[in-house]
């Protein structure tokens, strides 16, 4: 579907569509904005919206399963953008910064929370935003559900998770923990006017198989639980664990990591339907985990202090009610495998107490209205895991908000807000001609701890992007939905400018005759913006062309008060460590008046704007660019073009051509601030030859 925002609006606003990425976030965390952002090198700007849409963005950076990864469009090109990756980079560069942790009280009816998972928290959080009193009432001795007791410590390390826990304490979240609530109507009592049930889904589905009693088979949340509890449970030397999801995966390191010599994964299908994440799996391999795919255990046998299990062979047959293949025995293909300790990780479902009285549906999960979030009892309400049975992080702690202002609604006697999306969202595919086109640049994977590092201890193994990877990372998005918009179609005259100048090919003729920007398609490179002779095109986002001008005039008046010779402007771009480092280091060290007017790309800087610099007083002005480094293409190309077009114009007003300089320089080139410096110099001797020859005229 393409979906192409109306054609006239302000110029100031943002009218960008929804990029892939936002969508499929269940928090819609404004993703291509914070990565553009660290592209910039912008990272506490970046952490800011990070933390605008996300109360716990530390926890999400070690343990989201990115869903807006697998939407990313850079898929189609090559790999998609490490995003969690770069959250985590943001998180952890800027620290406790930008954290906001004022909450009034302004409401009088309290609510209670009874679990503290990701759905609890957010839901406590967003309470006591809203001015609510808010308890969270938890059975377990500490906070954090499944994020304490359920994902190992070596995935998210637990200074992380008390760390925003802790923030919860200090906007006055009432913590009563140990506290298991066995009926509904006791918190009624208590005052409470509404409850958020956020239960999860604690309990392991059975295998159904002949000896699962045995001592020796335990099931994977208890497993786990035990281990982050602080138990350091014996499993012997030979470890079998069954399933193939996430908690398969985590109970499998774990093992390794409590001293287990072979653990082995007993799967029934293939790698291909593994439904757990794919790093988790090839990490588990590096391990050295072993996967046993098509295979299932039919009978358990404890016997001579050893738990002997008949396995069996299975291939894939037709797709079942999941889609995926299903798994179909072989006749005949039973084998036998010992081990010490079997873990059984197939899967859970909630346990809702009876004495809750709740409407209970399909896999256990409570039913709730979908708009609403009540369930069928007055004030109740409910989310996260135990509504959709287990499920993500991310997605419980979007449930967690929705909750929160649905309970506010309720309080408040209003109707349910709409949520619709303010902007539309981006639809449709990159076409096979345009992925063609756009630039392969490698994903840069966080860089993780040595395997044989790894399963000594519970230390986390992935670690951080320094500085420059996560720029660089972050320069590989392609910015889908913030491109190139014909703004003003009655400005238009077809003159097929842009057509020819879109290095991806782009822009087209419609049947009516009238020139069309796919918004499914454009990169958001800014050339046509540049080349369009009738300034007929904008980009949606983040670039206006007048801030450009804006910047400049700014720049200049300062220059003016400042006083300093020469006068010279450098338009110049702030992506990538160019950005960041080159240009920083020209401030420092510049000898002259240097006035630096930021650019998003120097595609983006038109022929005009290099006039205006000098006809506002600019005695030298160059271009600065990071050359064959840019994400985009030919955009030095560009650059170099215009400037050859000012620099006639100059030559034709009287004005010497060499007062115009492009500069394409690599991040790291340690030559770049010579070459600005011979500027300078050489614009020094421009004026003081033109001092002189005027003094001799007089
Ligand atoms: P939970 O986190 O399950 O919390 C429910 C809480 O309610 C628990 O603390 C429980 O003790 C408490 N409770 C239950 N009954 C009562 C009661 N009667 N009174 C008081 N308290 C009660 N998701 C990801 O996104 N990324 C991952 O990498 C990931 N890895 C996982 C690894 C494992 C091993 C497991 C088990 C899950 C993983 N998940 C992961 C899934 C994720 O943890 C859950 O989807 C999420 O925690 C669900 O949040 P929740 O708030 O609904 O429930």
């Amino acid at each position: 579907m393409h979906v192409v925002a109306p054609t006239v609006r302000g110029l100031s606003c943002d009218h960008s569509l929804v990029p892939p990425c936002q969508a499929a976030c269940p928090l819609r965390m404004e993703i291509r904005e914070y990565v553009d952002l660290i592209a910039q090198g912008r990272m506490m700007e970046a952490l800011k919206i990070i933390r605008d849409g996300n109360p716990f963005p530390s926890i999400c950076a070690y343990v989201c399963t990115h869903p807006c990864e697998v939407a990313c469009r850079r898929n189609q090109v090559d790999k998609p953008i490490a995003v969690r990756a770069l959250k985590r980079f943001a998180v952890e560069f800027g620290g406790d910064r930008m954290i906001q942790l004022e909450a009034d009280t302004t409401h009088t009816e309290k609510v209670a929370i009874v679990g503290s998972g990701p759905a609890g928290l957010a839901a406590a959080y967003y309470l006591r935003k809203l001015g609510y009193p808010a308890t969270i009432f938890e059975a377990n001795p500490e906070l954090g559900g499944m994020l304490r007791v359920g994902i190992p410590q070596y995935r998210l390390p637990r200074q992380v998770l008390d760390a925003e826990v802790q923030r919860l304490i200090q906007i006055g979240v009432e913590i009563r923990t140990n506290t298991r609530v066995a009926s509904l109507d006791l918190l009624f009592e208590m005052g409470y006017k509404a409850v958020f049930v956020t239960v999860g889904a604690h309990q392991s589905l059975r295998m159904g198989i002949e000896g699962e009693e045995s001592s020796g088979v335990v099931d994977g949340a208890t497993f786990l639980r035990e281990v982050n509890l602080g138990l350091r449970p014996s499993v012997g030397s030979r470890v079998a664990v069954v399933g193939g999801g996430n908690v398969a995966v985590d109970a499998a390191r774990t093992a390794l990591r409590l001293g287990a010599k072979e653990v082995r994964v007993l799967y029934r299908r293939s790698r291909t339907e593994m439904p757990a994440d794919k790093s988790e799996v090839e990490q588990a391999l590096q391990e050295g985990v072993e996967i046993l795919f098509l295979v299932a255990p039919t009978k358990i046998k404890r016997a001579n202090r050893q738990l002997q299990v008949v396995c069996m062979r299975l291939e894939l047959g037709e797709p079942d009610g999941s889609g995926r293949a299903r798994p179909v025995p072989i006749q005949g293909s039973e084998f036998g495998l010992e081990f010490d300790t079997l873990v059984s990780a197939i899967g859970q479902a909630p346990q809702v107490p009876q004495d809750f009285r709740l409407r209970i549906g399909k896999g256990s999960t409570i039913q709730i209205d979908p708009v609403t979030l009540l369930t069928d009892r007055p004030g109740v309400f409910a989310g996260g895991d135990a509504v959709t049975g287990p499920a993500t992080v991310t997605q419980a702690l979007a449930a967690g908000r929705q909750a929160a202002m649905r309970i506010d609604e309720y309080l408040q006697h209003r109707y349910p807000a709409s949520a619709k999306e303010a902007r539309p969202t981006l639809g449709g595919e990159l076409l096979p001609k345009t992925v063609e086109l756009i630039r392969k640049i490698n994903r840069i994977e966080p860089p993780l701890l040595p395997p044989d590092a790894r399963t000594s201890d519970f230390r986390p193994v992935e670690l951080m992007y320094d500085w420059k990877t996560a720029i660089d990372e972050a320069r590989r998005c392609l910015r889908c939905g913030a491109g190139a918009e014909i703004l003003f179609q009655d400005k238009c005259a077809t003159c097929l400018n842009c057509l020819r100048v879109c290095p991806y090919d782009v822009p087209r003729l419609d049947g009516t005759g009238t020139l069309q920007i796919p918004p499914d398609q454009c990169l958001a490179c800014g050339v046509c913006v540049g080349e369009c002779p009738a300034k007929a095109i904008i980009l949606r986002k983040p670039y206006d062309r007048r801030q450009v001008t804006e910047e400049l005039e700014h720049a200049l008046r300062s220059a003016a008060q400042s006083g300093t010779k020469p006068l010279l402007v450098g338009f110049c771009c702030q992506y990538g460590l160019f950005g960041t480092g080159t240009l920083a280091g020209l401030w420092k060290t510049a000898t002259a008046g240097i006035w630096v007017v930021p650019v998003l790309c120097v595609a983006k800087v038109e022929a005009e704007h290099l006039l205006r610099a000098f006809e506002m007083g600019a005695e030298g002005v160059f271009i600065a660019g990071c050359g064959e480094q840019c994400a985009r293409e030919n955009t030095a190309q560009w650059m170099a073009q215009r400037v050859e077009k000012v620099r006639r114009a100059l030559a034709e007003l009287g004005l010497e051509p060499e007062r115009l300089q492009a500069l394409p320089m690599h991040a790291e080139q340690a030559d770049g601030l010579r070459t600005v410096q011979e500027l300078v110099d050489r614009v020094g001797t421009l004026c003081l030859t033109l001092a002189l020859k005027q003094e001799v005229k007089h």
